[in-house]
């Protein structure tokens, strides 16, 4: 037992009083006494005391209700009350008001000891087992504090080194945080960013063009270009609960070797173009300087053929090479409407061939469009040429042109074999065909492409609708001309 504990005992003065104060000294107890409240208060404020003995009446007040204020401001403090007599009315009073115990006359010395060393006793008791407690939980909200800090701090440390630009934005758009490669990428290095919107801190136009178009819940993937010529491959993404992320891959190396394969391609076929010609040229020549036999005859005709397929392929190619590096920049006033009816009369023939039942529905009024009126045609003949060649004899084509919010819709459905819905989005692609007509039919699978890039050409938007065995329904849309840009 520490000697050096401090009794207080708050009693007013009587034999009584100094009795205890001997006894208590006697067994090595510090003790301090008061007689009002204002040292009552004192000593338990400054001198934090082990136990408070209090009279049943202390300076003319209830002893149990200053006992009982006293544990409301120090819950653990043992207080024992002397209590007048011994009746069971104070008892109750005592145990209500939650005392660990009283005394009362006639009082033994060890009667005193033994109750205030067990009332110690005790309050060390509920002390250590509160400390114990206290130690528990706040060691393992360390230890949870710790393992979230060393998460927190690991993933922040992955996100920072990965190779791909990572940028955090909460729900309103603010950035909560951007990777080394994002911010390196905005040229942002030490930029305090945290909190700021992003389109204020990016303004890279691709990028605000990404978070237009993500705000109306369309595109997921863009690619941003930079003044540098590098290229990135941005992702976003909708985090429930947070706001969302965008991913970024530089993609730079893909598009140079994609720039190499176009070099390539356009290369040869432009190299090829010239053989061909006089493939072409001379076979023409062979019937022409003498007489051939019937055999002979079909097989310069089949050299022709070929040749001629070859010179459509190696031209679509050198027109694809073109369209795709920008060089047409040719641009006029285009009424997309004659276009289309010099297309269908060239294409009339062949849908006489094959009894193909053609309606058209031609708004009037349509507003002209600026572009150049060579590849309109390329790209409405791709499309009708297609919806002839798929469509099995006796069938159904449907044109319609419209406009409507200034701009014009060209419609070509047919109930030919349609495309697997798998397909739809590759079918654009070059060289790609579709696997439930490839078989059955010739093609290089290179029109699609051509009309996707001159449509992109001329800002517009084309796309396919199809069900397997229903027909296709392909659309193309295109910017009109405004009214005052019309000369
Ligand atoms: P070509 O280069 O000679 O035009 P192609 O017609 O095969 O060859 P695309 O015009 O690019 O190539 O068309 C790509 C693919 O899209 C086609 O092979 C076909 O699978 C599918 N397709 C295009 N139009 C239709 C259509 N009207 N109905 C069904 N499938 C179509
Ligand atoms: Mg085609």
């Amino acid at each position: 037992m520490a000697a050096s504990e401090l009794i207080l005992l708050a009693m007013d003065e009587s034999q009584i009083l100094r009795l205890m104060e001997r006894a208590l000294r006697a067994v090595d107890y510090e003790v301090a006494i008061v007689h009002d409240m204002g040292g009552l208060e004192k000593v338990l404020d400054e001198s934090s005391p082990a136990l408070l003995l209090i009279g049943e009446t202390f300076h003319g007040e209830n002893g149990i209700e200053i006992a009982k204020k006293q544990l409301d401001r120090f819950p653990t403090l043992p207080i024992l009350l002397y209590a007048e007599k011994d009746t069971t009315g104070t008892a109750k009073a005592i145990v209500s008001a939650g005392l660990s115990g009283y005394l009362y006359p006639p009082l033994k010395t060890d009667d005193l000891v033994d109750s205030v060393k067990r009332s110690l006793a005790r309050a060390r008791h509920l002390g250590d087992w509160i400390r114990r407690e206290v130690r528990k939980t706040t060691s393992s909200l360390e230890r949870r504090a710790e393992i979230s800090e060393a998460e927190k701090s690991r993933l922040e440390t992955i996100i920072a080194n990965i190779e791909d630009g990572v940028i955090v934005l909460d729900e309103q758009k603010n950035t909560l945080m951007m990777n080394r490669v994002a911010r390196s990428a905005f040229s942002l290095d030490e930029l305090d960013i945290t909190g700021k919107p992003v389109v204020d801190v990016i303004s890279n136009t691709d990028f605000q063009a990404l978070m237009t178009k993500a705000d109306d819940g369309g595109v997921k993937y863009y690619e941003l270009n930079f003044d540098d010529g590098r290229v990135f491959n941005a992702q976003h993404t909708p985090i429930p609960g947070i706001g969302s992320a965008i991913t970024m891959q530089d993609i730079s190396y893909l598009k140079r070797l994609d720039q190499m394969k176009n070099d390539f391609v356009h290369t040869v076929s432009h190299d090829l173009r010239s053989p061909l010609t006089a493939v072409l040229g001379y076979a023409e020549l062979v019937e022409r300087v003498g007489p051939l036999n019937e055999q002979q005859t079909e097989f310069v005709h089949r050299i022709q053929g070929s040749v001629q397929n070859i010179t459509a392929l190696v031209n679509d190619l050198l027109d694809l090479g073109r369209l795709e590096a920008g060089f047409d920049t040719r641009r006029e006033t285009v009424q997309i409407e004659n276009v289309l009816q010099y297309s269908l009369g060239l294409l009339d023939a062949l849908v006489r061939q094959k009894n193909i039942h053609l309606t058209q529905e031609i708004a009037r009024n349509i507003p002209p469009l600026r572009a150049n009126p060579i590849r309109i045609r390329q790209m409405i003949d791709n499309l009708i040429g297609n919806a002839i060649k798929y469509t099995p004899e006796e069938g159904e084509i449907r044109i319609s042109l419209q406009t409507e919010d200034r701009q014009i819709i060209f419609q070509i459905s047919d109930n030919g074999p349609g495309i697997p819905l798998a397909e739809q989005n590759l079918i654009f692609d070059k060289f790609y065909r579709a696997t439930n007509v490839a078989e059955s039919s010739r093609g290089t699978g290179l029109g699609l492409a051509i009309v996707k890039s001159i449509v992109d050409a001329h800002h517009g938007r084309v796309w396919v609708e199809s069900k397997l065995n229903q027909g296709a329904s392909f659309f193309v849309v295109l910017p009109a001309l405004a009214p005052q840009e019309n000369q």
